[in-house]
């Protein structure tokens, strides 16, 4: 076991955490650890952009307005002055950093308009803004002399007043860090940290269908929340309506630009449903287009729908959607100007998260969260598309000014931390078990707390879900630690999460949708705090 010190510790290599990165090395070390490569993650696969306020035709009053028409009321009025007043110097910083969005020819930005947006400002490098945004900001981190960068190294669990009760006289309800797991060694060590910042990413992976990549399975929530951290809204998950229906290879998504653009959206059959469901057809938010398209595969029986570009301007189509139109030669041999694309929803995004304040603290002294993994009442009921990149960008650096600003003293530096028990035999025969009780959880979620919930479903889940906890934890006990337990029973937490919240929430408001209660109740116009 090593002890590796910082004054930061960041865990997580997408936006929020190697943003908050850069912001804060200037004035200490920084261990930022990650659990695969550093651009496996959430942010290398966003494709529409990123949304603010960029042109003038366009204001922040608007920006706020439609934000909090898709948060459907749970919006909060201090973090959406946030988002709307400070994402375009946030972006400008983005660009002074390195980032290449796509020009038109008159050297302007290409601002393009997506669900909900009532303007055009959302940035973007073709289809593929998340991975100049990660890559870039890679290269800024690789270069700071003071960023170690850890990869392959899970972090278990944080290091809190729990783990040190004997040694600590008086404080309490404080991070010092967390330990990790060196899945090269199989080792456990200890990260030390006088701040740590969770930006662990989304946990879609909990459902069937997702469009997640495979490290996002929810730890840091589930982390905060063994550690008694305040979760919130976790009944608010965002199923994006079109990911590409390809049972047989990884998630890929199908983004929503390409209904802006002009797709169309067919049934089975080849008709055109989306003017049964909304007037503003297909670029109606997305849990509208996500809930018409399940009940149009209902109706009909079939695994998915279809995504018609094959009447648009071809070229501009291979020009503005260059990744996606690859992907889908080279997946399922389908020219998307040629034929019609099955798409099918996928969980995407989860609204709620660890609770923080404006400036990305956590209820835990020293823990700060931001990106996907936080809830900072900038999303609501529903996000609206491509604010979630704003959003970690803006939490991430007011979490650092905050830092930044503070007096510091290191009062627990003498605080001596136990060395990690892991007592647990291997027993590769049961591994299988794991991956099957990983496609159980997910079966369980897909079937009874997707796009349609209603209480009986629920409760059914949540008995389901417990007898596998019960399981897992036993399990976990007696097992020496490894990655796919760790995310096992991550992921059953998460699943107990999004429940038990959706159970509290008696109405169907935005991204929660309760077939025995369809309507708004101003009962629950308030956050589903756990
Ligand atoms: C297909 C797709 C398209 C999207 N398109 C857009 C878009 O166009 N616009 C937009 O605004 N948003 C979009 N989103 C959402 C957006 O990408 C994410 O919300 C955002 O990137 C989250 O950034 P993050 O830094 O919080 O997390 P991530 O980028 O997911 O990074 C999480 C990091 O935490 C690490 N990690 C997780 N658990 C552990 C652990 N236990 N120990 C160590 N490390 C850990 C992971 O390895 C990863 O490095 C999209 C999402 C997807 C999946």
């Amino acid at each position: 076991m090593s002890i590796n010190k910082s004054k930061y510790l960041v865990i997580g290599s997408g936006i929020a955490g190697l943003s908050f990165a850069l912001k804060v090395a200037d004035s200490g070390n920084v261990n930022l650890i990650t659990k695969s490569k550093m651009s496996d993650c959430n942010t290398s696969k966003a494709q529409g952009g990123i949304a603010a306020v960029m042109s003038s035709n366009d204001s922040s009053e608007q920006h706020k307005k439609d934000t909090m028409i898709a948060g459907v009321g749970l919006c909060h009025n201090d973090s959406l002055d946030a988002l709307v007043n400070e994402g375009p110097e946030r972006i400008r910083e983005l660009i002074d950093w390195g980032v290449e969005f796509t020009k038109q020819e008159n050297g302007e930005y290409d601002l393009t308009k997506e669900g909900g947006h009532s303007q055009r400002r959302v940035l973007h490098k073709a289809d593929a803004t998340g991975e100049e945004i990660e890559e870039s900001l890679i290269k800024k981190v690789k270069d700071h002399p003071n960023i170690n960068i850890y990869e392959n190294r899970f972090a278990i669990d944080l290091i809190t007043e729990h783990q040190v009760r004997n040694n600590l006289q008086s404080a309490f309800n404080v991070c010092f860090g967390a330990y990790v797991l060196d899945k090269e060694s199989d080792n456990v060590d200890i990260f030390r940290a006088n701040f740590t910042m969770l930006a662990t990413g989304g946990a879609a992976r909990v459902y069937l269908h997702s469009t997640n990549p495979e490290v996002d399975t929810g730890d840091g929530i589930a982390m905060a929340y063994r550690a008694s951290v305040r979760i919130a809204n976790m009944e608010f998950i965002q199923f994006h309506p079109t990911a590409l229906y390809d049972p047989h290879n990884k998630p890929f998504l199908i983004s929503e630009a390409l209904r802006g653009f002009g797709g169309k959206l067919k049934n089975g059959n080849g008709i055109e449903f989306m003017k049964k469901y909304d007037k503003r057809l297909e670029l109606a938010p997305r849990d509208i287009v996500a809930r018409a398209i399940d009940s149009e595969m209902k109706k009909d029986g079939s695994d998915f729908v279809y995504l018609d570009m094959t009447s648009l301007n071809l070229s501009e189509v291979k020009k503005r959607f260059p990744t996606i139109f690859k992907h889908c030669i080279d997946y399922l041999n389908i020219d998307i100007t040629k034929k019609m694309i099955p798409v099918v929803p996928a969980a995407h995004y989860i609204c709620g998260g660890i609770m923080t304040n404006m400036s990305g603290n956590t209820s835990m002294h020293n823990l700060y969260a931001s990106g996907e993994t936080a809830h900072t009442g900038i999303h609501g009921a529903n996000r609206l598309a491509s604010n979630s990149l704003t959003e970690a960008l803006i939490f991430s650096h007011r979490a650092a000014l905050k830092i930044l600003n503070k007096k510091f003293e290191n009062e627990f530096e003498n605080i001596e931390i136990p060395e990690w028990k892991d007592d647990g035999k291997l027993n590769p025969n049961e591994w299988i078990l794991i991956k099957h009780n990983t496609k159980e959880l997910q079966n369980i979620m897909w079937d009874y707390v997707g796009i349609i919930r209603s209480r009986p479903h629920l409760n059914r889940a949540l008995r389901r879900t417990q007898m596998l906890y019960d399981e897992i934890e036993n399990y976990y006990k007696r097992t020496k630690v490894r990655d796919s337990i760790l995310e096992l029973r991550n992921l059953t937490t998460i699943a107990y999460l999004i429940i038990r919240s959706a159970l509290r929430r008696e109405e169907s408001r935005g991204l929660h949708f309760m077939s025995d209660y369809p309507d708004k109740d101003d009962k629950f116009y308030k956050d589903t705090i756990i």
